[in-house]
Parts: structure tokens; sequence; C-alpha cells
């Protein structure tokens, strides 16, 4: 485990992809089998790999805990190192430092104190398997096991460097470990398939994608503009499709009726919508669709909260059943009766999800072309007339590549700017809110996968939503500082803003003014957060440029831009 944290460290300390890459490289080629694969995600900040749908289910509180328990620092100590760091791994060597260790642990070792937290049932007795395990490591290794245990690496090692990595370690082709990557979904699995030589040959039969083994999503990136639209995705026409505001779901089904859901994070769930499950047994195909839930009733789209009433659910009443019914919209079939179908044409593959006649509650995607921008930008206003938030547009011609954000599917949102963030501090409100965690500072993400806050909001959700979101902030809570509670770092929302701009308030060297809640992302995984890059693109392209005057005077900004002038700092952030 020493070495494995001293490559750690060795990694987060160089800002070159290249060395990063190299050093991981050269650590993964001297590992046996077991080993390589506990070592890729764990680089990566995973504990377990996708396929084995393991999860530790151990709270901050828990960690928090061992590590008080461990360490002979007082509470006030321990809160105010947390807040030097605000990172678990770096506060965790910190605080036990000189305290533990002293013995050589093995990555099978660490492994088995993993499974023992997470087969342990209660936080109480997960919290004492946590300490026996750290109590025998180097403080450099409770900070990268703490790190794993968070799943925050924050080593600037994203997948796409572990698959680079196993490429040069296994003299494989990078295109082969990607396409492994993306049909596995686990970079454990990939791992020891490059190890066995299996990918020597740089081909991989489709034959890799399997029934229920969940494949990650193909995801589409951000445009502006129309014109924006058809630069990037260069193809005489262009799809567009309703951009729904439901949950993202995979559907698994055989022919005997066998049915099984994930989540956009690759989650199970199954449980939640099981009209859905009794409608696919009377399919008698063999399919693999994707799509998106929404709840819905006659020709209405419910509201996204009535949706996520359902969402989490192992068991689903009937009144909630009547209340908030569910369909499937599908867009994409993976696979159908014994075939897969990722390489073929979009255009093929939604003519054999038509030809499947699927009867409620599946229903498809509605679909339109656009021949230019102008003909999109009534497509687009036409939806935004229905309700919707915006389109997915996809190339016809373009095969499914699972897990990427190319160019291949574009989305084109709401024209104010809007920004997933996941929440790293709650406050206890004032006034009839004082007995609520009302007030969120939020966070987008690094390059090398810091979370830097960026802002901080107080509206937007419901006295409803304020109130269960309490109640998981309190369990989540890593620290207490006055009013504040730094968090674990796992709720996204989108928020929205009438401007961006600099600042020196928060980490990111950017403020918001007047933030607020759009919706909580319940489906969405911290880890597909916007980041600092996106932040300052839309700085630059919208709040950072030179307008005439008379715009700026009817626009946002203007007093910002005064202040900044006559060198003061004067916005808030929109109370
Ligand atoms: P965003 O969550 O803003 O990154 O947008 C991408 C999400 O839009 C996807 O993950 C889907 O859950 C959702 N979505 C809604 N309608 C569609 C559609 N027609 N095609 C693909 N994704 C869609």
């Amino acid at each position: 485990m020493l070495q494995f944290a001293r490559t750690a460290e060795q990694i987060g300390a160089t800002g070159s992809t290249l060395e990063k890459g190299r050093v991981l490289a050269e650590y993964l080629s001297t590992l046996e089998s077991d080993d390589l694969s506990r070592a890729v995600l764990w680089m990566s900040g995973q504990p377990y790999g996708r396929s084995q749908r393991y999860r530790l289910n151990l709270g901050w509180k828990a960690i928090a805990q061992a590590v008080s328990e461990l360490s002979d620092l007082s509470a006030d100590e321990l809160s105010r190192l947390y807040l030097k760091h605000s990172d678990l791994g770096d506060w965790g060597q910190e605080a036990l430092a000189g305290r533990t260790g002293g013995e050589q642990v093995s990555l099978g070792q660490v492994a088995a104190g993993f499974d023992a937290i997470r087969l342990a049932g209660r936080a109480a007795q997960k919290q004492r398997c946590l300490q026996a395990l750290l109590a025998r490591l180097e403080p450099l290794q409770v900070k990268y096991v703490l790190k794993i245990l968070s799943l925050e690496m924050r080593i600037g090692m994203q997948e796409g460097l572990v698959e680079a990595a196993l490429a040069r370690a296994f003299d494989v082709p990078l295109a082969a470990v990607q396409r492994t990557h993306m049909l596995t979904g686990d970079l454990g699995v990939t791992a020891l398939r490059c190890q066995a030589g299996e990918l020597a040959t740089g081909e991989l039969a489709t034959g890799e994608l399997q029934l229920f083994q969940p494949v990650r999503f193909m995801l589409a990136s951000p445009v502006e503009t129309a014109a924006e639209a058809f630069a990037r995705m260069r193809t005489p026409v262009l799809w567009t499709e309703e951009k729904y505001d439901g949950v993202r779901c995979q559907l698994h089904l055989s022919r005997d009726g066998r049915c099984e859901l994930f989540s956009r994070d690759l989650k199970e769930t199954t449980a939640a919508f099981p009209e859905v499950v009794e409608a696919a047994a009377g399919v008698h195909h063999e399919l693999l669709i994707d799509g998106e839930i929404l709840a819905h009733r006659g020709d209405r789209v419910l509201p996204f909260s009535q949706l996520q009433r359902r969402l989490g659910r192992k068991l689903v009443s009937r009144r909630l059943r009547l209340e908030a019914p569910v369909v499937l919209i599908a867009f994409d079939l993976l696979w159908l009766d014994g075939e897969p179908l990722l390489d073929l044409p979009l255009a093929e593959r939604r003519r054999q999800l038509e030809a499947l006649g699927l009867a409620w509650p599946f229903l498809l995607a509605r679909l339109e072309d656009a021949a230019d921008p102008p003909h999109l930008e009534q497509i687009f206003a036409e939806t935004r007339e229905r309700g919707n938030e915006g389109l997915i547009l996809k190339d016809p011609q373009s095969p499914y590549t699972p897990g990427r954000r190319g160019l291949a599917w574009l989305k084109l949102k709401r024209t104010l700017a809007s920004l997933d963030v996941v929440v790293t501090a709650v406050e206890w409100g004032h006034g009839k809110r004082r007995n609520v965690l009302s007030d969120y500072t939020f966070a987008v993400r690094a390059e090398d996968g810091r979370l830097l806050n960026v802002g901080k909001a107080y509206t937007g959700l419901t006295d409803r939503e304020i109130e269960s979101m309490t109640n998981h902030f309190l369990a989540q809570t890593i620290s207490e500082h006055g009013r504040t509670l730094a968090v674990k770092p796992e709720v996204v929302l989108e928020v929205t803003f009438d401007a961006l701009q600099r600042s020196n308030r928060h980490r990111s060297g950017y403020a918001m003014r007047f933030p607020r809640i759009v919706r909580l992302r319940p489906e969405k995984p911290a880890s597909e957060i916007d980041t600092l890059g996106r932040v300052e693109e839309l700085y630059s392209r919208y709040f950072g440029r030179e307008v005439p005057l008379a715009e700026v005077a009817t626009g946002p900004g203007l007093e910002e831009a005064a202040a900044e002038a006559a060198g003061g700092e004067s916005a808030g952030d929109g109370r």
C-alpha cells in the first residue's frame, strides 16, 4: 500500500498529464492481477469496479468519527484542520501523524478492510472497521485510503489518463483500451484484459457488451446557439430531439422477461419504476434501451418534483403509482435479440427501435430534422413554447459512444446560462428558516479535480425540499464551523444567475450575481458537474466582454463594472 500511496503522491505532484501517465504506467506494469485491478480503480477514486455493483454506504460522519477517535486532537482542532485542507485525505494524514502505522500492509489487506466496512451492518460497526484499518496505516497511506473511501482522489487522474497508462503499461492500442472500458464500464476489468494480452490485436468484439451489465451513457456537449451547433456537428441535417426533463434510464431486458433498469451513475433503479418493468415483461425481445423516465399523465409531463418522489424507492405504493405515474421515453437501442447495435448509425438504430412497436408506458422521443440554423432556431423556440428545457441534437450517422461527451450529441438549452454545481457547505437559515439548512455554498470542478466554490444560493427550493435536504446534510456533515457545516460534496444542483463576475470572494476566482437554485439534480453524480473551464468560457463569452454602454445599461453587471473600475468589491451573492 505504501508503494501505491507514493505513486499517487508523485502523480498528484506533477501537473503534466504525460508525466502522470508515465508514473502510473510504470507502477501498473509491476503489479500482479488482483492488485492491478485494485490499483486502477483506486487511482481513479473508486473503491470497487462498477461491474461489482457494491456500495460501501460509509457516511462522512463515520469517517470523521474514526479519525477523531484515533487522533489526540480536540474536536475544535480537528475542525480547524479540516477547514485548512477541505479534503478528507489531507486532513486525515495530518490529524493522524505519528499516531498510526508501523506495519507492512498490502493492497489485498486494504481491500479486505474495504470489504469489512461494506459488509458491516450499522454505521457504528462500519466506523469500527475503518478505525481498525486506519490504525495499521502510515499517515501517507491513511491519506489515500480516505481519498478512495470518499470517492475523491483529486490527483488529476481522470479515467482517460488511466486508460492511457494501461495502454502504455501493457503495450496495447489506446483505442482498444477505451473501447473495452466503454463497454464493460469497469476499469478493473479493462486492466485485467490488457494484462492478459486479450486486446493486443487492437480488435474487440462488440460481443463484449453484455445484457445486465450497465453500459456507460453517451453524453451531449453544450452549445449556445443554433449556428454553433451546425458549425460543430458538420452534418447537412441535424436530428433534434426534445430534451426531456426527467432522469436517464438504461433498460436491459431478456427474452424471458427479466428486466433491470440503471440510472445515469449506473446504479440499479429497477424497483423504483415497476410499471416499466411490468410492461417490459410482455415485449418478448432481448433489448437494451437508452431513454429518459418522466412522470407523465395524459398529454402532460408532471413537474420534476413529482418524479422525484419515485427516485431511490425500493418499494412504490399503489397510491404513489397513481399520483406520479411514469413513462420511459426511449431514444436509443443498443442491443436487439443477440446483436449489439452500438456501431450502427443512429438512424438505423432508431429505425429498429421504431419497428419494435413498443406500447405504453414506452414512448419514443419526439424527432424532427433541422436543415439550417434558422430552422433549428424555430424548432428550439417551439420546444421552449411547449415548456421544455431545450433540445438534444444528434448526428443521424453517428455510432453510440458510451461514456463520451463528444460532438455527435449536442445540447441546446435555455438561453439563460445555468451551471451544474455541487454543494460543499450549508448554513442554518434565518427567521422562519432558522431550524433548517437553507443556505448552500457550491463549487465547480477544476481541471485537476479540486472543487472550487463559485457561489452561494438561498432561493429556488421548496420548503419541503429544504426540510428533507436538511436531514440529508446533517447525516453528511464532515465538520461544523459556527453556523456553517462542511458537507460531503455529493448533492448536485442546477443553478442559474444574472451574471458572472471576477471576484476573490470564492476560490474559483468568480462569483455569481443573483444566483438561484433551479432544481436538485439527484441523478447527476458530482463527478459530472460543470468545470471551471466552463465558468471561464461563459464569463468571457457573455459577461467579461466589452459591450457598448447602452447595452450594459439594460443588462446585468453595471454596478459591479462600476465598482470594479473604482477598485472595490461590491457584489454579494444576491441576498
Ligand atoms: P444534462 O443533464 O444537462 O447534461 O443533459 C443531458 C441529459 O439530458 C441526459 O443525460 C439525459 O438524461 C437528458 N435527455 C433528455 N432528453 C434526451 C434525449 N432526447 N436524448 C438524450 N438525452 C436526453
